[in-house]
C-alpha cells in the first residue's frame, strides 16, 4: 500500500479497487502516468467473496476471487500503481476542470477520476439472507448457477434482470421458479414472454418471500406468502436468486450525468459527461456486469484517459 509522495503531481485516481478499478491502475501506471487508486475495503471488491471463478477467461481450473483479486493487484502494482486504503469524503469539481478527491488523510487535486465504484445489488431483507449468502442465496446466475445444476431453484424479482437470469438458470435445470411480487413482470416483454412459455420455469405472481431456511450450511428451505389467497407455506429449495434492482455507487459524483437507473452515463471511451470523469465497471450504464467487462471497462478507461492528459498537455499521444 502507498502513500502520496511530497509534491507528487498525480495524474490519475481511480475511486474504487474491484476487476474495473485494478485494471484502470494497471493500464494508467503502465502508460507512465502517475496513478492512485483508493479502495476503501480490500483490493478486489466484490469479486473476493466468489468461491470458485470458472468463466474468467486463461484459467481453465476454477480460480478463488481472492486469488484472482491478489493477481489483478500485484500486477496493478508491479507496473507502479500506487494502491491506498481509504475511504473518500469527497470529489470536488474545480474551476479550471481538475477534481480534487478528499480523503480522511490527504488530498488529490488532478486532471483526471475514473469512478469504479461499482453497485451494490439491493438486498430484500428477508430473515436468513444473510447467513445464506453463499451457501444457496446469490445475486448473480452466471456465477453460482453451475453449482445448482439439476437442483430446484428459486428467483426472486420481476425485472429484466430476474428474467434474463431465470433463462440463464433454466438451461442448468428444469426446476426454477420464479416469484413476483405483482400480477405482471416489469421486464420487457419478449423477456417476459420467454420466460413464462419457458418449460423449466414455473412463474408464481403474487407471491413474496417470506424467510430462507437451511441446515445452517446450506439452503434447503423458503416460506413464501401467496399475496392473493393470504397463505404462508414452506417449500424446499437449494437455492435463492435474488434480482430486485441495484444501486449503482454514485454519491460521490452527483455533477455526472445519470441514466434512468441510477447509473453514470458513459460512451465507448467510458468518458462521462463531465470532461475529465471517468467511469469503469458496474457504476457505469453497461449492458453485461461480470469481472471480463469491468476489467475491459478498466482498461478502456485509462486508454482514453492518457489520451485526455496527453492532450491536456498538448502532445500526440503515443
Ligand atoms: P429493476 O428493473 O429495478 O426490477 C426490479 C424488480 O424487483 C421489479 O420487478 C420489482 O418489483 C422487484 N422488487 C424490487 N424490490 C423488491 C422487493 N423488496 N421485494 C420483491 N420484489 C422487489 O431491476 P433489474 O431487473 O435488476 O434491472 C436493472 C436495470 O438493468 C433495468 O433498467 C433493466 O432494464 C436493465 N437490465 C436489462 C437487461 C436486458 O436488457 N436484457 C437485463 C438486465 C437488466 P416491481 O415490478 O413491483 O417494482
Amino acid at each position: 500500500m502507498s502513500e502520496l509522495k511530497e509534491n507528487e503531481k498525480v495524474d490519475i485516481i481511480i475511486i474504487g479497487g474491484g476487476p474495473a478499478g485494478l485494471s484502470a491502475a494497471q493500464y494508467a501506471a503502465r502508460a507512465g502516468l502517475s496513478t492512485y487508486m483508493i479502495e476503501e475495503m480490500a483490493p478486489g471488491g466484490q469479486t473476493l467473496i466468489i468461491d470458485d471463478l470458472e468463466n474468467y477467461p486463461g484459467f481453465d481450473e476454477p480460480i478463488s476471487g481472492f486469488d484472482l483479486s491478489d493477481r489483478f493487484h500485484r500486477q496493478a502494482e508491479n507496473f507502479g500503481a500506487n494502491i491506498i486504503l481509504s475511504s473518500v469524503d469527497a470529489v470536488i469539481r474545480n474551476d479550471d476542470g481538475s477534481f480534487t478527491v478528499k480523503t480522511p488523510s490527504q488530498d488529490y487535486t488532478v486532471p483526471v477520476v475514473i469512478m469504479a465504484t461499482g453497485a451494490k445489488r439491493k438486498l430484500i431483507g428477508a430473515p436468513g439472507e444473510k447467513e445464506y449468502q453463499g451457501k444457496g442465496v446469490s445475486y448473480c446466475a452466471t456465477c453460482d448457477g453451475p453449482f445448482f445444476r439439476n437442483k430446484k431453484i428459486l428467483v426472486v424479482g420481476g425485472g429484466d434482470s430476474a428474467c434474463d437470469e431465470s433463462l440463464f438458470l433454466s438451461k442448468l435445470t428444469e426446476n426454477v421458479v420464479i416469484i413476483h411480487r405483482r400480477d405482471r413482470f416489469r421486464a420487457q416483454k419478449s423477456i417476459a414472454d420467454n420466460v413464462e412459455h419457458n418449460d423449466h420455469i414455473e412463474t408464481r405472481f403474487m407471491h413474496t418471500l417470506n424467510e430462507i431456511k437451511g441446515d445452517g450450511k446450506k439452503v434447503t428451505h423458503v416460506s413464501l406468502h401467496n399475496v392473493e389467497t393470504g397463505e404462508d407455506y414452506d417449500e424446499p429449495f437449494d437455492a435463492v436468486f435474488i434480482f430486485i434492482g441495484a444501486n449503482p455507487s454514485t454519491a460521490l459524483v452527483p455533477f455526472a450525468g445519470l441514466d434512468d437507473d441510477g447509473y453514470i452515463i458513459t460512451d465507448d471511451h467510458m468518458r462521462s459527461t463531465i470532461p475529465g470523469l471517468f467511469a469503469a465497471g458496474d457504476v457505469r450504464n453497461g449492458m453485461f456486469k461480470q469481472i471480463i467487462t469491468a476489467a475491459s471497462d478498466g482498461a478502456i478507461a485509462a486508454h482514453a484517459a492518457a489520451q485526455y492528459i496527453d492532450e491536456l498537455r498538448g502532445q500526440a499521444y503515443v
